[in-house]
């Protein structure tokens, strides 16, 4: 479970971030959306622990990120939008490090090999990781995020150079993730994917959180029946005049 209060995140002068809120439930897939700037990449890095937000509260699994770090980061994955990997590790050697920071070496015993064939990364289990191409370090990216066994998962824009056999076992395993019970937040301009994935879509705008849903609310809302999400999406984000929608209204 991941519930984030009234997140606000200023860079300097700049405001990139200001009071988001929302939760992502157990067993949801919920997709943060947005034109770029605004502030995805941002929210995602506050959840992480990587920013320290400017206000606001983030609680992974029921624990404040701020006052319990530890308990709460044990719980979580994140997939950067740019793989930030340790080059001098061997593809192997990376994985059971990974698994050893969240005590999990019986995961990476069990299953890692199984996990780097997933991906197609078996026969590079002996070279180094500054050898990979762009797509495998971002698919070593992402059997890292999954050798822990964390039941919220972070996605910033997972699939980026990512072949479609890696991409399409990459959304297999988020559904299978998802019917297990983990909260997944997929940042993506990917909206076929979005709209196909996700249980429900916050859509983000200068910071603010312009919209959320599931579609139908979202069509609800913009009174566009049967539209599909980039048609949506292109109404909400339209300017000049973006305003929350609250979907509470009848
Ligand atoms: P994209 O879709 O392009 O990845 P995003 O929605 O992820 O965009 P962010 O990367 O969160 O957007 O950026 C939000 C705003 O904060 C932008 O105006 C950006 O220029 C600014 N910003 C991001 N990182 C920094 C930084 N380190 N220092 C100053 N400004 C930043």
């Amino acid at each position: 479970m991941l519930e984030v209060t009234q997140l606000v995140k200023d860079y300097g002068a700049l405001r990139a971030v200001d009071g988001v809120s929302f939760t992502v439930r157990p067993g949801e897939i919920v997709g943060l959306l947005g034109p770029n700037g605004a502030g995805k990449t941002t929210v995602m890095r506050c959840i992480a622990g990587i920013l320290r937000p400017t206000a606001g509260s983030v609680l992974i699994n029921g624990h404040d990120l701020r006052a319990e770090q530890r308990e709460a980061k044990r719980g979580l994955a994140f997939v950067p939008e740019v793989p930030a990997l340790y080059e001098l590790l061997t593809v192997r050697e990376h994985l059971r490090f990974i698994a050893m920071c969240f005590d999990r070496l019986d995961v990476f015993d069990a299953r890692g090999d199984e996990l780097l064939a997933r991906y197609d990364l078996l026969e590079k289990a002996d070279a180094f990781v500054a050898t990979l191409s762009k797509g495998m370090k971002q698919k070593l990216a992402v059997a890292c995020a999954l050798i822990h066994d964390a039941n919220v998962l972070l996605l910033d824009e997972p699939l980026i150079g990512v072949d479609p056999k890696g991409a399409h076992e990459f959304k297999a395993e988020l559904m299978r993730r998802r019917d297990s019970g983990c909260s997944v937040l997929l940042s993506t301009h990917l909206l076929d994917t979005a709209e196909r994935f996700c249980d429900r879509i916050i859509i983000m705008g200068r910071g603010r959180n312009l919209a959320e849903g599931t579609m139908e609310e979202l069509r609800r809302v913009c009174d566009m029946q049967g539209a599909t999400l980039e048609e949506v999406f292109l109404k909400l984000t339209e300017e000049p005049g973006e305003a929350a929608f609250d979907l509470s209204a009848p």
